[in-house]
């Protein structure tokens, strides 16, 4: 497996709840690496640029609306394997579908109040990473 960068948000539902934490062991634990890391309330065109992608669907407004809500705190994840593997330990998109364990289905309420984002692929993370950081604050450690 090859060393990897993904991005990680841990949304304004569970920096609400206070288990930064508690997520950052779960990082930890699974050999992930926080190589950079801010908190940071999101502007709407923040947000909206973000999730560009999902302009079209039905919860776009609601889901800008929920991550505007509050401050989000975000970080660059490097491991073997980190964007496979931070999906993993997030769970199901949907926390009642969420494996047993996971972020979601500890930490996250809903569909939408879900905790965690988690970049999808090697190539959304490069793009999701550069969108929060400028390459002089990701840190090799
Ligand atoms: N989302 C939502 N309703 C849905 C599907 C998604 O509110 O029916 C929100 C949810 O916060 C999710 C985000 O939109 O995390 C992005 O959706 P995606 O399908 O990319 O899920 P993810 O990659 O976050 O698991």
């Amino acid at each position: 497996m090859a060393l990897e960068r993904t991005l990680s948000i841990i949304k304004p539902d569970a920096v609400a709840k206070n288990v930064i934490g508690q997520i950052y062991t779960r990082f930890e634990q699974a050999g992930l690496k926080v190589v950079a890391a801010k908190m940071k309330h999101l502007s709407r065109a923040e947000a909206e640029g973000f999730y560009a992608v999902h302009r079209e669907r039905p919860f776009f407004n609601a889901l800008v609306e929920f991550m505007i809500s509050g401050p989000v705190m975000i970080q660059v994840l490097e491991g073997e394997g980190a964007v496979l593997k931070n999906r993993e330990l997030m769970g199901a998109t949907n926390p009642k579908e969420a494996a047993p364990g996971t972020i979601r289905a500890d930490f996250a309420d809903s569909i939408d109040a879900n905790a965690v984002h988690g970049s999808d692929s090697l190539e959304n993370a490069a793009i999701e990473i550069a969108y929060f950081f400028p390459a002089t604050d990701v840190y090799a450690r």
